[in-house]
């Protein structure tokens, strides 16, 4: 494949941060993202303001305060701001949107997010003067934040779904420029692709890697093999890989690093663990909305399967094993 093919990526020499230095840039929740995403704006010289949920039942606006930022109500925060960017967690954005944002957002601003959803599945209709835009670094907060210390950051996506002013990419590039991510590179996507895509990671790549993390311990302990070495197999084992395999790539990996055993084994028996028919008929779900359904009904009934697995797999052997295990072996 030839790199020119490739989409355009965006650094920091491509992106025009001026857009947003005479603006206030209301950051909606103090988080994960909210935190980090906060900081590293404040530090690229934006003006940023926090907007909390009542003090007294949310620890934002103490933890924001703390950090030195100006902390308004919601309500306030979104008056004051050019740009309203919304980092609260995803189930609980429409509700602190319809209570908090909706009413007082005005023509011209610009709304945006660090995840699709809402936008995409409907439960949030922004009006139509607005611009809507969303920026997400592919990493936890925590990490954003370390990165853009050491003078890095995180690959990241921006997209555009209302652009009302004419300039809402270059809006949600700058935010991402300030975040630190244009540092190493920036893609431009869609609403559906970015929401789509993070919903399909997160059920085929987290959830597949997840449960045969699980599979694996119950079969090697069904067989009589110690706990301990049945948990660090399936479970410390995938650090020692999947750093070599970022940095080096997959065949490169096999051929050079892992053994001449493991690279017949992967090559031999790896596809068998598979099952593409039914990461297909994931895919569909995704595509069609029916994992959305699914979520935001077991959302709005209060997560009735969610709280029932929880209490499953606590108690579950591999998760008692793996307590004793880092508290033996380190984490
Ligand atoms: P989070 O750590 O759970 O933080 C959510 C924030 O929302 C907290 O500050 C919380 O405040 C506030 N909040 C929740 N309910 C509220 C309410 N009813 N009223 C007022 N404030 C409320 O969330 P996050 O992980 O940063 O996620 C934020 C967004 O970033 C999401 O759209 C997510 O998809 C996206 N994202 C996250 C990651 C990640 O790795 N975490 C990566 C990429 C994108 P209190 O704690 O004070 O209640
Ligand atoms: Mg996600």
């Amino acid at each position: 494949m030839n790199a020119a093919n490739f989409e355009k990526i965006y650094r920091d020499e491509d992106v025009n941060l001026e857009l947003l230095t005479d603006k206030v840039v209301a950051v909606i929740g103090y988080g994960s993202q909210g935190r980090a995403q906060s900081m590293n704006m404040r530090e690229s010289g934006i003006k940023v303001i926090v907007g909390a949920g009542d003090r007294h039942r949310h620890s934002s606006w103490d933890k924001a305060e703390a950090d030195g930022f100006e902390v308004y109500s919601i309500e306030e925060a979104v008056q004051k701001a050019d740009v309203v960017h919304i980092l609260l967690q995803d189930p609980a954005q429409p509700s602190v949107y319809y209570e908090s944002i909706h009413a007082h957002l005005r023509p011209g601003q610009t709304l945006s997010f660090a995840h699709g959803f809402a936008v995409l599945y409907g439960t949030i209709k922004p009006p139509k003067d607005v611009d809507v835009v969303l920026f997400v670094p592919n990493g936890p907060g925590p990490v954003t934040r370390q990165k853009y210390k050491d003078g890095s950051g995180i690959w990241g996506c921006v997209a555009v779904d209302q652009n009302i002013s004419g300039q809402a990419q270059e809006t949600a590039l700058a935010i991402a420029k300030a975040v630190g991510s244009t540092r190493v590179g920036v893609v431009v996507m869609t609403f559906q692709n970015e929401t789509e895509g993070d919903n399909y990671e997160e059920q085929v790549l987290y959830g597949g890697t997840i449960h045969l993390m699980r599979t694996m311990y119950n079969i090697m302990v069904k067989n009589g093999y110690p706990r301990s070495f049945a948990y660090a197999k399936a479970i410390r084992s995938i650090r020692s890989i999947i750093d070599d395999i970022d940095e080096v790539g997959i065949e490169p990996y096999l051929t050079s690093r892992a053994s001449r055993t493991c690279e017949f084994a992967v090559r031999h028996s790896g596809p068998r663990v598979i099952n593409e028919e039914e990461m297909e008929k994931i895919f569909e779900e995704t595509e069609n909305g029916i994992f959305a359904r699914n979520w935001l009904q077991e959302f709005s009934l209060g997560m009735p399967t969610l709280h029932r697995m929880r209490r499953t797999c606590a108690e579950s052997d591999m998760e008692q094993t793996g307590e004793i295990w880092r508290e033996k072996f380190g984490k």
